[in-house]
């Protein structure tokens, strides 16, 4: 390896100890690597951490919990959905399993979250759901979401992929009156299980529903019903179900995370903050903190060039790279992307604050595993190139 190739800061590594190995090796140990009792006790110290109260389903992605969520609130053909332009296509490509429609709209030009106001304009009598996405780790904002909802019987469905742990006016997403909220435990999230997701809810049939889907349509309840008589081989097929189960090998993974999670929320408030002071005067538009009352899970931090800058993001990007420093783009928006454009005939025209913010817009390393002497190799790099 070059000392270039070992100095490289990349854009996210995940935070694995040996204490994550150990668990690992134990599930691997154990003669159950499948779902199992560390998948079972996952679910159950999720919906702990979140405040109890909540059913937690757990699942081989968060995309496969979308997906679930939105067939267990009965989206199907015919149906549409409220997205935002500004996220990742899993947010709405799982309507598409379900023969649904998406309706992109734009964001708000500070938050990048979806505009409360344009939700309203893309409501028509195909409407069914809202799926709000807490860009970047920052609370939408519900207050006005759920109002829309109520006024249009719309049901609510939160990609909270990069919202673990947010909390918005208080409560922490997961446990706001929306039918379901879904968390990533992709690599590079807050907390990883190396791939896995998360769908917690408060309705009990809501979560019976998702767990039948879960697992190819499997009913349990023969089982407990009949528990007694019923022999082990037998089962019911109640539906054709996916297969969409965690392995209790990642839930082994997933519940170290879990437990370090207080102290990676603590490191990455403190990164955050340090972005914010020492990158304060350049020719950028720094991230929205949360609202008071409000606070940022700062899964991404996500830059911006003012107009004042004399260079532009692909410059930025390539410079920093030059650097050792890797970044990425939080996202090209959808209504660029061919499928979603092609299919409903989107142009940037009709997203300008999006398409604005897509322009101008790098991501910068944020995680946990990267040290004060890495982040200040950010800072400095970023300084000389914008200085
Ligand atoms: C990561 C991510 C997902 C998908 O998560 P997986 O666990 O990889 O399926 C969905 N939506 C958003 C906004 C994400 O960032």
């Amino acid at each position: 390896m070059t000392s270039e190739a070992r100095s490289f800061i990349p854009f996210a590594r995940p935070d694995i100890t040996e204490a994550e190995v150990d668990a690992v090796a134990r599930a691997l140990r154990s003669g159950w690597v499948t779902t199992g009792p560390e998948t079972k006790a996952f679910e159950q110290e999720f919906a702990a951490y979140l405040g109890g109260g909540l059913h937690a389903v757990a699942v081989n992605s968060a995309t496969a919990g979308l997906h679930l969520a939105l067939e267990a609130i009965g989206i199907g053909p015919g149906d549409e959905v409220i997205a935002p332009t500004l996220t990742f296509t899993a947010t709405v490509e799982v309507a598409r399993y379900l023969g649904a429609d998406a309706r992109l709209v734009d964001v708000d030009p500070v938050t990048l979250n979806i505009d409360p106001g344009a939700i309203e304009g893309a409501i028509t009598s195909r409407s069914k759901a809202i799926l709000p996405m807490h860009y970047g780790g920052l609370s939408c904002d519900m207050g006005a979401i759920f109002a829309i909802a109520r006024r249009h019987g719309l049901q609510v469905v939160e990609d909270a992929a990069h919202a673990l742990p947010a909390t918005h006016q208080g409560a922490l997403v997961g446990q706001l009156p929306s039918a379901a909220a879904v968390f990533s435990f992709y690599a590079n999230k807050t907390m990883t299980a190396g791939e896995g997701g998360m769908v917690v809810t408060r309705d009990e049939a809501l979560a019976a529903r998702m767990k039948v889907m879960r697992l190819h349509g499997i009913s349990r309840d023969a089982f407990d019903r009949f528990s007694s008589r019923t022999p082990a081989w037998y089962y019911e097929i109640v539906a054709p179900g996916f297969k969409y189960n965690l392995t209790d090998i990642a839930a082994a993974l997933g519940r170290v995370q879990l437990q370090r999670l207080p102290a990676f929320v603590q490191r990455r408030r403190q990164m955050a903050a340090r972005y914010l002071r020492e990158l304060k005067g350049l020719p950028l538009i720094l991230p929205a903190d949360a609202p008071v009352g409000d606070t940022h899970a700062w899964h991404l931090f996500v830059l911006r060039l003012s107009d004042a800058a004399r260079v532009t993001r692909d410059d930025v990007i390539q410079r920093l790279s030059d650097a050792g420093i890797g970044t990425s783009v939080h996202y090209v928006p959808l209504h660029r992307q061919p499928y979603w454009r092609d299919r409903y005939g989107l142009t940037p025209e009709q997203f300008p604050h999006a398409e604005r913010a897509y322009q101008r817009m790098f991501s910068i390393p944020l995680f946990t595993a990267m040290s004060d002497e890495e982040q200040g190799r950010v800072i400095t790099a970023l300084r000389a190139i914008l200085g």
